[in-house]
């Protein structure tokens, strides 16, 4: 489902290029439960900004469902950022003035949904998330643990086959991050792809595949389970 071959990213730093990922090939099936792990600064996010389609690489190809990513025309691309990817991102990056409900159904805007199919869906993936007693709460009328279940909803309701979170408990606490991961593992085991960057051992532990990079090579990659 995901094949990258010969991946790298650099970026123009002054007069400088900075080389973050410097030759990566990797396949992850579909259904896999991946933990992307390494050091701080070790291209995991600029590794899942190319596979979230977000950024583009330097070298090197990228084939997501048997088609070639370079070769999508944007509209293509738009879409399956839209509705093939579910992103979660540390920050939440939540509509500060919108409810939880309309947080929820945006992607199904872009997707072209009328509201009644909106709210119907968005009704059943908070539901789904715990939230369904917090569907007309704004961002900062939430917990940190709650606005991320808000992200996570948000990040399902197209129903993509690939969810790529990063560092999706960062800023939660310990107690808070096990209900997020009973949440990944929920839709792993709903038949998605779950990829998720952490740097802690015991989230990774949920994987079933765990890939440590350092220095934007990948420096092993193992099966947990
Ligand atoms: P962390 O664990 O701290 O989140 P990371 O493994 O996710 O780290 P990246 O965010 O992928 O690391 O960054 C890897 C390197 O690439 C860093 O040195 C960073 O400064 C550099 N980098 C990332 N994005 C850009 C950019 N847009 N422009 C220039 N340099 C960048
Ligand atoms: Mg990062």
């Amino acid at each position: 489902i995901i094949e990258i071959k010969g991946i790298t990213r650099n970026f123009p730093l002054g007069s400088e290029t900075v080389y973050v990922l410097k030759g990566i090939d990797l396949t992850i099936n579909k259904g896999e439960y991946v933990a992307l792990m390494g050091p701080s600064g070790s291209g995991k996010s600029t590794l899942m900004n190319i596979l979230g389609c977000l950024d583009t690489p330097t070298a090197g190809s990228y084939m997501l469902n048997g088609k070639l990513v370079s070769e999508m025309h944007d509209d293509e691309l738009a879409g399956i950022r839209n509705t093939e990817i579910g992103f979660v991102f540390q920050t939440f990056n939540l509509m500060p003035r919108t409810t939880a409900l309309d947080n929820v159904a945006l992607p199904m805007v872009y997707a072209g949904y009328s509201k009644s199919e909106r709210n119907e869906r968005a009704t059943e993936v908070l539901t789904q998330v715990g939230l369904a007693d917090r569907m007309d709460h704004k961002p900062n009328q939430l917990s940190g643990g709650q606005r991320q279940r808000v992200a996570v909803g948000r990040a399902l309701v197209n129903k993509p086959s690939i969810i790529l979170a990063d560092e999706p408990t960062g800023n939660l606490d310990s107690k808070t991050s096990v209900e997020i991961m009973g949440l990944f593992d929920e839709i792993h085991a709903n038949g998605n792809t779950v990829i998720l960057v952490t740097h802690e051992e015991d989230i990774a532990a949920h994987a079933h595949r765990i890939i440590r990079l350092r220095d934007g090579v990948i420096e092993s990659d193992k099966k947990n389970k």
